[in-house]
């Protein structure tokens, strides 16, 4: 019997292609770590680092970008205009995502008061990768998603892909969603810190209920539930996986910090080698071991610890202010 020839393999996804061309580390390393305090309970740490997926793109603002990077590309798109405060992670991984794929970014910066100033060290690499940035008064920003807002900003810059601040849409939660997936049958509970809750959003939904997913706002304010839940409805159709959020351990509010959560991050990079991030990483460990000292898990749980950004190094987010 003759053997039937192979079927021609089918065109890759865009965003599969996209992964390829920006050679991301995918799935990320899973690794468990020894921490006495964790084992005390009879609690397995073990650290999701999505740290390392890309270098110029690290953690959920990759997951989160490549989807919409895609859709993009798909349509014809040669610009990408998205929003960030002046230290933006967001804004700084969408300049990143412009120079590899050949698209021009604009950055919408909130705040005026920094036109005409020296870019501080996120927007100057933002700008070396050939972000342009625009700085927009902070009641204008407030209505940056009004018609009149984009039209004005399109009628400058010319006709782009619009990505909301943070990068949270339906398509980023799709992305994030890949996270969770990574996830299932090695973790009993994951745990993310929360900014604009698209990463919450999908990694619940990729998690699905064979494991719960915790969200540590790293600001003050009530309104991420209700937003994690619209991204889930808008990403996936309806609230999916088990999640919730504990609002405890904002530290005073976006990237503010206590002289508690400094020396908890300093003690946890010296016992781990690896130092969290403070704006966001460090808020999630402090809460997920102060939830393991409460009890709130039984023994045997695994926990896993997505540590979504890198503390130092080129590119690296800065503990200094600002915002997402
Ligand atoms: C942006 C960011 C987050 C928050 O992600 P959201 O999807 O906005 O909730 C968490 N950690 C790091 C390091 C980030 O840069």
């Amino acid at each position: 019997m003759p053997v039937p020839p192979p079927s021609p393999p089918l065109p890759p996804e865009p965003a599969d292609r996209l992964a390829v061309r920006l050679a991301a580390r995918l799935p990320s390393p899973l690794v468990e770590v020894a921490d006495e305090r964790f084992a005390a309970h009879g609690v397995r740490l073990l650290l999701k680092r999505d740290d390392l997926i890309h270098t110029s793109l690290p953690g959920n603002k990759y997951r989160k970008l490549l989807p919409n990077l895609a859709e993009a590309v798909r349509g014809g798109h040669r610009t990408l205009l998205t929003f960030g405060g002046a230290w933006s992670n967001h804004l700084r991984a969408t300049a990143a995502a412009g120079r590899l794929l050949g698209l021009a970014t604009v950055g919408v910066v909130r705040g005026d008061e920094l036109a005409g100033k020296p870019l501080n060290a996120s927007l100057a690499r933002a700008a070396a990768d050939g972000m342009r940035l625009e700085f927009l008064d902070r009641a204008t920003y407030r209505r940056k998603a009004e018609p009149e807002v984009l039209a004005a900003l399109v009628g400058r810059y010319g006709p782009a892909y619009v990505l909301p601040e943070g990068g949270s849409n339906a398509l980023a939660a799709r992305g994030a969603a890949e996270l969770g997936r990574e996830l299932v049958g090695a973790a009993d509970v994951a745990a993310v810190a929360v900014g604009t809750g698209g990463t919450l959003a999908g990694l619940a939904a990729g998690l699905g209920d064979g494991a719960e997913a915790i969200g540590f706002p790293v600001l003050r304010g009530d309104f991420l539930a209700a937003e994690v839940l619209r991204l889930q409805q808008e990403a996936f159709g309806g609230r999916r996986g088990r999640w919730r959020l504990d609002g405890r351990f904002h530290h005073g509010g976006y990237a503010r910090t206590t002289p508690e959560l400094t020396a908890f991050a300093a003690d946890f990079g010296a016992r781990h080698e690896l130092l969290p991030e403070p704006v966001y990483v460090a808020k999630m460990l402090h809460g997920l071991l102060t939830l393991t000292e409460e009890g709130a898990f039984p023994p045997g749980t695994r926990l896993a610890a997505v540590i979504t950004g890198t503390s130092t190094g080129p590119g690296g987010p800065d503990a200094s202010g600002g915002a997402r």
